[in-house]
């Protein structure tokens, strides 16, 4: 049995890069932004189900200087795109361009966390009070350690994938709840363990 104890569950919180999308390196231009194999079906089955989807991303490439509005958008757009292949969509996202260390391009003299980076968990709570969802009600699926960390703090359940990080990026020290191979086997999960 899935360890949340909400009656229904209604939200799966996806991490980007490496959980949707493959991750080579920094996501900076649409071509570089390719899907993993079954991502988009495994959303297209919790759109089914009728659990609403957010991406929960960190984008520090815009901290970089390596990564502009414009161009985030046009990559959003092909994650857009290639879900729409599989009739599947996701109902919003909510990104950190911060980095600690950088700003503007440019090296900060001191370091600056921001609440919003994970294992922040500003943007789980921006997404929970404007689409009125809890903690409680929530799965969030990820590949980084950061994404374990801001769930254990957020207090909902997490699912570890192996198609990214895998845990190994010493982000933070913290496990999820779950490890499954991908998005796939993540929602499979899900599925079998839900009413
Ligand atoms: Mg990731
Ligand atoms: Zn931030």
């Amino acid at each position: 049995m899935l360890k949340y104890t909400a009656k229904k569950l209604r939200v799966i919180l996806l991490d980007r890069d490496g959980v949707i999308n493959q991750e080579p390196g920094p996501i900076l231009t649409p071509e570089q932004f390719v899907m993993i194999p079954k991502s988009a079906a495994a959303v297209a089955r919790l759109n089914a189900k009728g659990w609403q989807c957010f991406v929960i991303t960190n984008q520090a490439a815009f901290a970089r200087g390596d990564l502009s509005e414009t161009v985030f958008q046009t990559i959003t757009a092909k994650m857009g795109s290639e879900l729409e292949k599989s009739g599947a969509h996701i109902d919003g996202q909510y990104y950190c361009p911060h980095h600690p260390d950088w700003k503007n391009g440019q090296r900060r003299k001191e370091p600056k966390p921001c609440a919003c980076r994970k294992p922040g968990t500003l943007l789980l709570e921006q997404a929970a009070a404007e689409h009125g969802f809890s903690a409680a009600e929530s799965v969030l699926i990820g590949d980084s350690i950061g994404d374990f960390a801001a769930a254990a703090k957020w207090g909902t359940c997490s699912i570890g994938v192996r198609t990214g990080h895998a845990g190994q990026d010493g982000k933070a020290s913290a496990e999820p709840d779950y490890w499954k191979a991908d998005l796939w086997d993540a929602v499979e999960f899900l599925l079998e363990n839900s009413s």
